[in-house]
């Protein structure tokens, strides 16, 4: 339920409230407005005690969530969040583009790239250390090297940079580089990575599951937000279907239903969202007009030997010509 403060309201008050609120042995979650000061209370049915705290001073109103997810919905938080990343702002009227290689490989293949898309337009680099192959064969990323070598890539071209942690035991480790923490689509409901990017410092950047429901989606996001962590980004990243020509199918009204549904930025990976470089542009596109946030999109010096997602990346030259259109398409939806 949600405690809606007066607009007089004392600070005495909001921690009289909050009190009784632990007392009760529920979580409280101050979201203060410019108005007045919304108290979220989190907790098994916290409604059937409301009775116990109408009547105190300072309260207006008190009210129910109705969804299972609480602190992501749009009932709690009605405007859209937004929160800055090195000078970046996420959720903004801004649209951000993270780029970069599906997987660090070289210190000379991630700083060529970086150097590339930071040129082109992107505000985050990408790139993974950690990689989730279904493959146990598949190159699995260089680790805490591949860490070193994108945190050189942040001095050089002032890009955050934002990467893959696959485990709760590697969030300090990944955290200890990272600008955004990933957690990939074959990790979205893994609970303990969620509590354990939840009690980070670090904005996560939480993909969809590629055969999760956007009510599940929410509810992970739920997990990493009632850890205490505010900054949550959504993506959608594709789910199965029948349909076999794209490596994934692009539920493209994800978009508007999750900006209808929460407060929390949303943003579009069109490259694993198609698996085909010809299809990214067009679906990021697609993307923007429908309302995303920004997208993540893969890039490449030389696909054909990358040693992961190469047919779905995109070369340096494909992805500056997908900035400019993006530019010009958010515009037109009012976006910059
Ligand atoms: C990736 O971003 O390279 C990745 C593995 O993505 P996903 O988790 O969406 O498959
Ligand atoms: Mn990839």
């Amino acid at each position: 339920m949600m405690i809606i403060m007066n607009v007089e309201a004392t600070q005495e008050q909001v921690n009289a409230v909050v009190t009784r609120i632990e007392a009760h042995g529920f979580k409280a979650h101050l979201s203060k407005g410019e108005e007045r000061t919304i108290i979220g209370v989190m907790g098994n049915d916290p409604i059937k005690t409301k009775d116990q705290f109408m009547f105190m001073p300072g309260i207006d109103r008190i009210v129910p969530i109705s969804r299972p997810y609480k602190l992501a919905s749009r009932e709690f938080i009605p405007q859209d969040s937004n929160f800055p990343v090195d000078g970046v702002t996420i959720g903004g009227e801004e649209i951000v583009i993270m780029a970069g290689p599906c997987a660090v490989e070289s210190r000379t293949q991630l700083l060529e790239v970086a150097q590339a898309v930071k040129e082109a337009g992107a505000q985050v680099l990408r790139g993974g250390a950690f990689k989730p192959r279904s493959s146990p064969y598949a190159f699995q990323g260089l680790g805490e090297e591949g860490l070193q070598i994108l945190a050189e890539a942040r001095e050089i071209t002032g890009l955050p940079v934002v990467t893959e942690v696959m485990a709760p035991e590697q969030v300090a480790l990944v955290a200890s580089y990272a600008d955004i923490l990933q957690i990939g689509a074959r990790n979205m409901q893994n609970f303990s990575l969620l509590h354990a990017a939840g009690e980070s410092q670090k904005p996560v950047l939480l993909k969809r599951g590629n055969a999760a429901s956007i009510d599940e989606l929410l509810m992970a996001a739920e997990y990493i937000l009632s850890h205490g962590n505010r900054r949550v980004i959504l993506c959608e990243r594709g789910i199965r279907s029948f349909e076999s020509y794209t490596r994934n199918t692009t539920d493209i009204n994800s978009i508007p239903v999750l900006k209808s549904l929460t407060h929390l930025p949303v943003i579009l990976d069109p490259s694993h969202s198609t698996g085909r470089w010809e299809f990214v542009t067009p679906i990021a596109r697609a993307g923007i007009a429908a309302g995303a946030d920004g997208l993540i999109v893969e890039v490449h010096n030389h696909p054909d030997e990358a040693l992961s997602d190469g047919g779905q990346s995109l070369k340096p030259e494909r992805f500056a010509a997908l900035v400019k259109q993006a530019r010009a398409i958010a515009r037109d939806v009012e976006r910059r």
